[in-house]
């Protein structure tokens, strides 16, 4: 029994970056799920890497995290500070100077993402991580926590597109998706990144998302 429990607890991951609203939504099911996360990542003694508020689900996944014990990394862009950081803020907190920055720091020091229900911001961070992984610049998994199936629509646009011939259809598998924090985080483990979707490791030009080569390389690891 023990061992099954020290098995379970295992994991790929050091660190698992984690995007949501800055906003708690209107659904106990998103706060009850960003609580589950934490305690998931924590059983498993995986840190936390997020955008370092402490608002809304941010501020919640976070505090289960460090109060589970586990090791929180929040980044957060300085002008952004006083409006995402209105409470305590849980675990170490990196300041950056561009949102750029946060997110490939965000992306450097994870090996993993999972969206949890979110707004704008957690989307446009979503769609660029799944953007990389199809182009190639990483192969880290990328988890939709489709908690009450709030991301229903966004997989159905995916369909769409692949239907319809814009995204290929063994790129419509980079996202994974599941229903609750436990069975999300083990199909990221079991993850297998289709050859494929690697087209190649590009060399990106500085300007085009504004990060220096190393950062690049970082991103990828
Ligand atoms: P939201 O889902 O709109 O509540 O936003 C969730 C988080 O995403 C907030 O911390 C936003 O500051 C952050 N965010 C929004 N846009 C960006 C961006 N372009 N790069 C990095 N973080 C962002």
């Amino acid at each position: 029994m023990e061992e099954i429990t020290t098995a379970a607890a295992m994991s790929r991951f050091k660190r698992v970056c984690v995007f949501c609203g800055s906003s708690s939504g209107k659904r106990n099911s998103y706060q009850d799920a960003a609580i589950e996360l934490g305690k998931e990542l924590v059983a498993r003694k995986v840190d936390l890497v997020y955008g370092g508020g402490s608002v809304g689900l941010m501020g919640m996944v976070s505090e289960a995290v460090h109060s589970g014990g586990g090791h929180v990394i929040g980044i957060i862009p300085k002008t952004l500070m006083s409006k995402e950081i209105t409470g305590e803020t849980f675990g170490e907190v990196k300041p950056v100077a561009s949102m750029h920055q946060r997110k490939a720091e965000m992306a450097r020091h994870s090996d993993a993402f999972i969206a949890l229900p979110g707004g704008y911001g957690t989307l446009e961070e979503l769609l660029e991580v799944i953007t990389w992984a199809q182009l190639g610049i990483h192969n880290k998994p990328v988890g939709l926590l489709n908690v009450d199936g709030y991301y229903n629509s966004l997989l159905a646009f995916v369909d769409k597109a692949v239907e319809d011939g814009f995204i290929q259809p063994f790129q419509r598998y980079l996202f994974v998706s599941a229903p609750n924090a436990k069975e999300l985080v083990q199909k990221l483990e079991e993850y297998v990144p289709v050859e494929d979707a690697v087209v190649a490791k590009l060399s990106w030009e500085m300007e085009q998302v504004g990060l220096n080569s190393t950062l690049q390389v970082e991103i990828a690891r």
